[in-house]
């Protein structure tokens, strides 16, 4: 789905909001990852002094088995996401998002950032303390003697 953005190229000042939900259908070019459902995209695009911006976040749960101690539990996430946008190819530079004929797709625009930013490990929380390497407990939960 493309989002017309004539009008905030055009007056200087200009805002606009949105609001997408990437299907889930859409999200299997993630791999690797088990989303609960649809990926949730609010954000705002807005000319300050003639440039575009596109601020915006994504929200979505997945289910995740812990890196460290292979609990099976579901996690939120929320990415915060800034770009610049230009209308056109004369600045070859990938940190800006190009608006073909004004018009940005913004449900690739949020995937593609989300395939950087995703983490490679996900953890049931940052401070797992994972399972004993020798008797397998799972050391959030209880101390072994194996490390005495
Ligand atoms: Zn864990
Ligand atoms: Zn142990």
């Amino acid at each position: 789905m493309k989002t017309d953005l004539r009008r905030i190229f055009n007056i200087s000042g200009a805002k606009q909001e949105f609001e997408y939900e990437i299907p889930m259908s859409e999200l299997e070019r993630l791999k690797g990852y088990d989303f609960a459902g649809p990926v949730m995209v609010s954000g705002l695009f807005y000319n300050r002094a003639d440039v575009v911006h596109m601020d915006y976040s994504v929200r979505f749960t997945l289910n995740i088995v812990c890196d460290r101690c292979l609990k099976e539990l579901q996690g939120e996430y929320t990415y915060d996401f800034e770009h610049i946008v230009v209308s056109s190819v004369n600045k070859d530079n990938d940190d800006f998002i190009i608006a073909d004929n004004y018009r940005v797709d913004v449900n690739e625009i949020a995937l593609s950032d989300l395939l950087l930013e995703l983490p490679t490990k996900l953890l049931c929380m940052d401070e797992c303390k994972g399972l004993c390497s020798k008797c397998g407990c799972d050391l959030n939960e209880s101390e072994c003697d194996c490390q005495k």
